[in-house]
């Protein structure tokens, strides 16, 4: 969505295809507990430029609060999101930008170069739709699936994966007694990660929570939940009595069509093992429903292009600034375990990093270029990266680097890295050198 609108405002003509039935990936299919990645450790702000602006228009559009404290101090602020209304605000925005929609079009096909050398060669998204498959013909394309499936459509080079994070499906309860939960949490600090201190939940109208250790595992050995976890976390939406949790998962590899499908019956299984632990063992939500499910599994890790420069676990921890950066992260290196009932690695990042153009740009390929968890990246890296504020910023550089490939006719690996930062810069985009930004 922030490579659509950063390249219709760079003025270029704009097709988004989406394969599902609405817009705004992860955060509306998995209803995400809340958009994070905004400030490094340190509280500078690293996110600017349209993800900001979203904020904006999410708050005055009643979607979201803005941003607020994480109570568990894993970062600094969150963007908790209501997942229906931000569904409405998100389409209409692309609408306002001139974005023309393509919803229910899955892209199952790449073909041809785009702009290559000097010459302009038809690139083509080819897609299954309602009025049958067409081919979308463009100068330059984003690959902002996640899965780098267009990427994979034109036969492209990837990392290596040995390994990926589990698969989810996260799940959202109505109804909840959210002065019963509280109590509990004041009664049991042990049990949750508080490292930013005990927070103050009194009048507040979300807060969120990162353990309930203790009940998971009574849960378990009652043999109410198949899954063994020590941890989960839950976000809560206190005015309408709701509680979003992320707590399943599954060893898959999502490119595997078989994998996917047996993902999807063994986590709503999950789900509903969870729902009855919630009823019967969770102090505030005896009388809690399952009122929605992600509308399909999430995935973590899949696909990581092979680019011309690659992001590495070394470049995150040790907050590497890029010539050609675009965008910037710093969200802690967030790795779940596929096999083990825990994470398997969270790192703090002790300050921001630069997303460099190179890590978004293929060694070989058509004129496109990545955005989002796709990008070139070692596992930890991607682990950081894939943050939601992110792939957002990332989004804005991609957008804006496909405009000037197509308005110019200069192959997206042929740009002036100058002319592009500024005007990314412009546009409000933060990169390039610790941030001067005060931290907050
Ligand atoms: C269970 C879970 C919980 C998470 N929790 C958080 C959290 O609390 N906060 C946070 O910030 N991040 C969280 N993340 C991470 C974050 O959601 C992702 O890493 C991030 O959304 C990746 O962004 P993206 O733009 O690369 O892909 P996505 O957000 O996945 O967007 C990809 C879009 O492309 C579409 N698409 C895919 N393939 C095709 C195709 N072939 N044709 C057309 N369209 C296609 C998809 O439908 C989707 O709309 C979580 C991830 C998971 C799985």
């Amino acid at each position: 969505m922030m490579a659509a609108i950063a390249a219709a405002r760079n003025g270029a003509s704009t097709l988004i295809l989406e394969r599902s039935g609405f817009f705004g990936g992860n955060i509306a299919t998995q209803l995400l507990e809340h958009s994070a990645g905004w400030q490094d450790a340190a509280g500078h702000p690293i996110v600017g430029g349209l993800p900001l602006e979203m904020i904006d228009r999410l708050k005055a559009g009643g979607a979201s609060p803005g941003l607020v404290d994480d109570d568990t101090g894993y970062t600094r602020t969150r963007l908790p999101v209501e997942h229906e209304l931000f569904k409405s605000l998100i389409v209409e925005w692309l609408d306002e930008e001139g974005v023309a929609i393509m919803p229910q079009a899955p892209v199952v096909a790449v073909s041809g170069a785009g702009v290559a050398s000097g010459t302009e060669a038809a690139l083509h998204a080819i897609c299954e739709t309602r009025s049958g498959r067409i081919a979308f013909c463009a100068k330059a394309m984003v690959d902002a699936t996640g899965d780098a499936d267009l990427f994979a459509k034109a036969r492209c080079d990837f990392h290596p994966t040995s390994a990926t994070q589990p698969v989810s499906m996260m799940f959202k309860l109505g109804n909840v007694d959210h002065a019963a939960a509280l109590a509990y949490v004041r009664a049991n600090p042990g049990d949750f990660k508080m490292d930013a201190g005990q927070p103050g939940f009194e009048g507040r109208h979300y807060y969120n929570l990162w353990g309930y250790g203790a009940l998971l595992r009574r849960g378990f050995e009652a043999g109410l939940v198949s899954l063994d976890r020590k941890e989960m976390h839950v976000a809560c939406h206190v005015l309408t009595r709701e509680a979003v949790i992320n707590v399943t998962r599954y060893a898959a590899d999502a490119t595997d069509a078989g994998d996917m499908a047996r993902a999807e019956l063994v986590l709503r299984r999950q789900v509903r093992e969870f729902v009855r632990f919630f009823r019967k063992m969770v102090p505030g939500y005896e009388n809690t429903f399952l009122s929605a499910t992600a509308s399909c599994v999430g995935v973590r890790e899949s696909r990581r292009i092979k680019g011309r420069a690659t992001l590495t676990d070394d470049d995150v921890r040790s907050g590497r600034d890029f010539a050609d950066a675009v965008a910037r992260g710093g969200f802690p290196i967030d790795s779940h375990d596929a096999k083990g009932n825990s994470m398997d690695g969270t790192e703090p990042v002790p300050s921001g990093y630069d997303i460099p153009l190179g890590a978004m740009l293929p060694v070989n390929g058509p004129n496109l270029i990545a955005a989002g968890r796709c990008i070139s990246a070692e596992r930890r890296a991607l682990a950081s990266a894939r943050i939601t504020g992110t792939c957002m910023a990332m989004g804005q550089a991609a957008g804006t680097a496909a405009a000037l490939s197509a308005l110019s006719g200069i192959p997206m690996v042929d740009l002036d890295i100058t002319q592009l930062q500024q005007r990314l810069r412009e546009q409000g985009a933060l990169f390039g050198g610790k941030t001067r930004e005060p931290a907050i």
